[in-house]
């Protein structure tokens, strides 16, 4: 090991272990390790009302309690039929072996998973855009941030049927736009889109069909003005 991959090795910690056996610079090191890994539900960090006019209270109220609640459930069911020890494996390394368990526990680990997440990309009220060295990464990535947003909006556009969008950083460093269906997600073993997940949306019905009913492409449009960027940055390895 040299000094420098020893001092990232200290730094890192034990993530690193599973990060060099996997071949993978970037993933699992992730910061959302320390904000999205729990496998219990977690507040709202916001009232159901808060994301209005682009999201109505209603639709969170019962995304939050019923949709999100019976993944977050469901998941603990799972855990204990096929003997995961919530206490020692962290939700990011069940994702990462998700291939080997029921699809039980993949539909409601990554259900789980996704909607924590999904909630802390959300902000009431504008944080304006990227900046930073998220910014840089976006325009070398897409040239612009209209261009990341036609990219991100094409892919939540593009995703049949039910799933989630996703900026993710791949394990080269790079930037990409891209979906996975289901309760899918980039950590997962078994995802086609791989990396480390920066921002995610919701496309299934059951996030936007109140207010939108079939327009999608609108729900994704005003769904922008959402986005915490602060969130993103934390998630965004420089
Ligand atoms: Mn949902």
């Amino acid at each position: 090991m040299t000094q420098y991959n020893r001092r990232q090795f200290i730094k890192q910690g034990s993530q690193a272990t599973l990060a060099a056996g996997v071949g993978m610079s970037i993933l699992p090191n992730i910061a959302s390790a320390e904000i999205v890994n729990t496998y219990a539900q977690q507040p709202l960090p916001y009232a159901y009302n808060a994301l209005e006019p682009y999201i109505d209270a209603t639709t969170m109220d019962i995304h939050y309690n019923k949709h999100a609640a019976a993944y977050a459930k469901n998941l603990a069911e799972a855990c204990a039929a096929e003997n995961v020890n919530t206490q020692t494996v962290s939700l990011d390394n069940l994702m990462q072996s998700i291939g080997k368990y029921s699809a039980k526990m993949r539909n409601n680990g990554g259900g789980h998973f996704n909607h924590e997440f999904f909630w802390k990309c959300m902000k009431p009220g504008s944080t304006g855009g990227p900046n930073g060295k998220l910014l840089t990464a976006i325009q070398q990535s897409f040239g612009s941030v209209d261009g990341f947003k036609t990219k991100f909006a094409d892919a939540a556009k593009s995703r049949f049927g039910s799933g989630w969008a996703w900026l993710v950083q791949t394990p080269n460093g790079q930037l990409v736009c891209g979906s996975t269906p289901n309760q899918d997600n980039p950590l997962m073993d078994i995802s086609e889109l791989k990396g480390k997940p920066l921002l995610g949306l919701d496309v299934w019905e059951h996030a936007y069909y109140l207010k939108y009913q079939n327009k999608r492409p609108d729900y994704i449009t005003n769904w922008f003005n959402l986005v915490d960027w602060n969130f993103v940055a934390t998630q965004f390895v420089s």
